[in-house]
This record gives structure tokens, sequence and C-alpha cells, in this order.
């Protein structure tokens, strides 16, 4: 399972991976919303572009996985949803 939070202009750039001819396709979630920020975390910030994600940042939360069942929705540690 991969796991990311990205500000919203990587986030729009990101669309589902291209299908592999040779497997199964990844499977994709994304959730749009605010940043609150856990406790444990000084800051946020995109895994693309390394842009600080100050709370009430709107970003979007993209996981994908893969012969495996659905992840937990993590994303509701970091996000509220919008
Ligand atoms: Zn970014």
């Amino acid at each position: 399972m991969v796991r990311q939070i990205m500000c919203i202009d990587c986030g729009l750039r990101v669309y589902d991976p291209e299908p592999d001819d040779l497997g199964p396709t990844w499977n994709q979630r994304r959730v749009k919303g605010t940043v609150r920020r856990p406790v444990s975390r000084e800051v946020l910030r995109c895994d693309r572009c390394n842009l600080e994600l100050p709370d009430g940042t709107t970003v979007i939360a993209i996981t994908h996985w893969l012969n495996e069942p659905r992840p937990l929705e993590w994303e509701l540690e970091y996000i509220v949803p919008v």
C-alpha cells in the first residue's frame, strides 16, 4: 500500500496509474480534505513537492493498493474530509 498526502496542485495531477498489461491494476482512493495535523507531527508536507501544509490547508490524500484488502481510512488521522 502507498499512502500520500499532496497539496491540491500535485493531487490534481495524479491520476490512476497506467494499467499494467501483465498484471492487475492498482486500486486508488482519493480523499479531499483540510489538514488536521496529528499532535505527533511537527509539520505536514506535500509528498510530491514538499510544500508545507499548515492546518486548514486543502489537500488530497491518495491511497494505492494491490492484492490486499481495502486499506483502513488512515486519512482521517490527517485530514477532515470536505
Ligand atoms: Zn505538492
